[in-house]
């Protein structure tokens, strides 16, 4: 038997409720705030992330999915959601429209070739918002608002915001060179990557899986303490502004987003679950990623956020929504011959928007009531009785058990009148 392949996962008919309420939440709140959907391929040029991820990336060397397709292009899976609308910008020249651009992505499929024993997907799906245009922290405090707004909604509580800058262009290099001589004497207590990493991109080594939480790694100078007067007043505005909306947040010089596009702000929503605090998503400012890949200097901010990892998060929590029912009418057939009255019927009750179906198995008429039950119709119309000579047909509140007659032509409107 064919099985899907590791670290992939189907959503069932009785699931996809659950994706489809979170997306409509996601769209609801982004739309909201005046973002429009922008949807980019599944697979890029390989070089798109190799130039906007970073080459020295864990995702880069580890983790993505690339392979040469038959024209002999290196292509690569999405391992990330924001290198593809960057470069969709670009090309579609969007930022010579009026800015901000503000769009959001959703169900976006993302490949990684993880662990699947860490309980981490090698195909999941991403919702994104990509602020384009603004260099105001009034952005990046508006991702941060949104984001909070939204797993609130979720019913997941127990949130808290940490903040960070990662300096800029002008700021960083000479970090770095700190950093570097800070981490060059402890060369040989890290891993074969990040020996290689201390030169080629230092920033790296902090967000290291097997390195990251080493004492000598800790104990690292901080970019937070190096910052120009641009990025340091950048980090106090978007204080201010958390401030004066009233958002608690906690400054937190561990995050480093294992990215390298990002400048200035970073950030990460935590939740404390079983007394201790783990990371649900995060985003950042990425300044230079517009010009990188070949546009114009554009500032930018945005996050991505694990739509399965929100769902498992509600489940562990027990609030996910309760199903709704799969129909709102069954139509029955009392008598074989009566088979095609009751599809009739049905699509008459469709064409006026309700949810009806009829027996398509030959059931007998107890075998149909049970099925009706199982799938949660609200009524049950039964075509067929002697309330046929009458024009009418029998209704069954399937909550009550109360049965009516209703005539043909008014049973639309009682069954959307009595159904709400
Ligand atoms: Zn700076
Ligand atoms: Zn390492």
């Amino acid at each position: 038997m064919i099985q899907a392949p590791r670290g992939t996962k189907d959503v069932l008919p009785q699931e996809s409720y659950l994706w489809q309420w979170i997306e409509q939440e996601m769209r609801t709140i982004a739309e909201k705030a005046g973002y429009r959907e922008i949807r980019t391929p599944v697979f890029e040029h390989t070089e798109l992330f190799l130039r906007g991820v970073g080459d020295t990336t864990d995702i880069v060397q580890k983790e993505m999915y690339t392979f040469e397709d038959k024209g002999k292009r290196s292509i690569t899976l999405k391992p990330e959601g924001t290198a593809g609308v960057v470069r969709a910008v670009i090309e579609n020249r969007l930022y010579a429209d009026t800015l901000p651009i503000k769009a959001y992505y959703i169900n976006s499929p993302i490949f990684r070739y993880e662990n699947p024993q860490s309980g981490r997907l090698r195909e999941h799906h991403q919702f994104g918002m990509e602020f384009f245009g603004s260099l105001s922290p009034s952005a990046d405090a508006e991702l941060i608002v949104i984001l909070l707004a939204l797993l609130k909604r979720f019913g997941i509580n127990n949130l808290a915001v940490h903040i960070n800058s990662n300096g800029c262009e002008k700021c960083r290099p000479s970090y770095l060179e700190k950093l570097r001589g800070y981490l060059k004497p402890y060369r040989n207590k890290l891993c074969d990557t990040c020996k290689i990493r201390i030169e080629q991109n230092p920033l790296r080594v902090l967000d290291c899986k097997i390195d990251a939480d080493k004492p000598e790694v800790r104990g690292t100078p901080l970019m937070i303490d190096y910052l120009c007067d641009e990025c340091d007043e950048h980090f106090e505005n978007l204080k201010a502004i958390l401030d004066k909306i009233e958002v608690p947040y906690t400054i937190d010089t561990s995050i480093v987003r294992g990215l390298d596009y990002y400048t200035k702000t970073v950030f990460e929503i935590t939740m404390q679950t079983k007394g201790r605090e783990m990371a649900l998503c995060g985003g950042g400012r990425y300044d230079g990623l517009v010009s990188e890949l070949g546009g114009p200097v554009t500032p930018a901010v945005g996050f991505g956020l694990g739509m399965e990892r929100i769902i498992l998060e509600m489940s562990n929590q027990n609030i996910l929504p309760a199903a709704p029912p799969i129909l709102d009418v069954f139509v029955c057939n009392l008598q074989k011959e009566d088979q095609s009255e009751a599809f009739l019927l049905s699509q008459l009750l469709r064409q006026s928007g309700i949810k009806a179906d009829s027996d398509h198995m030959n059931r007998s008429l107890k075998a149909q009531f049970k099925y009706a039950d199982k799938i949660g119709a609200k009524f049950v119309v039964i075509v067929g009785g002697e309330e046929e000579s009458r024009g009418a047909v029998a209704v069954r509140n399937m909550n009550t058990k109360e049965q009516t007659e209703v005539s043909k032509n008014n049973l639309i409107q009682f069954l959307l009148e009595k159904g709400n």
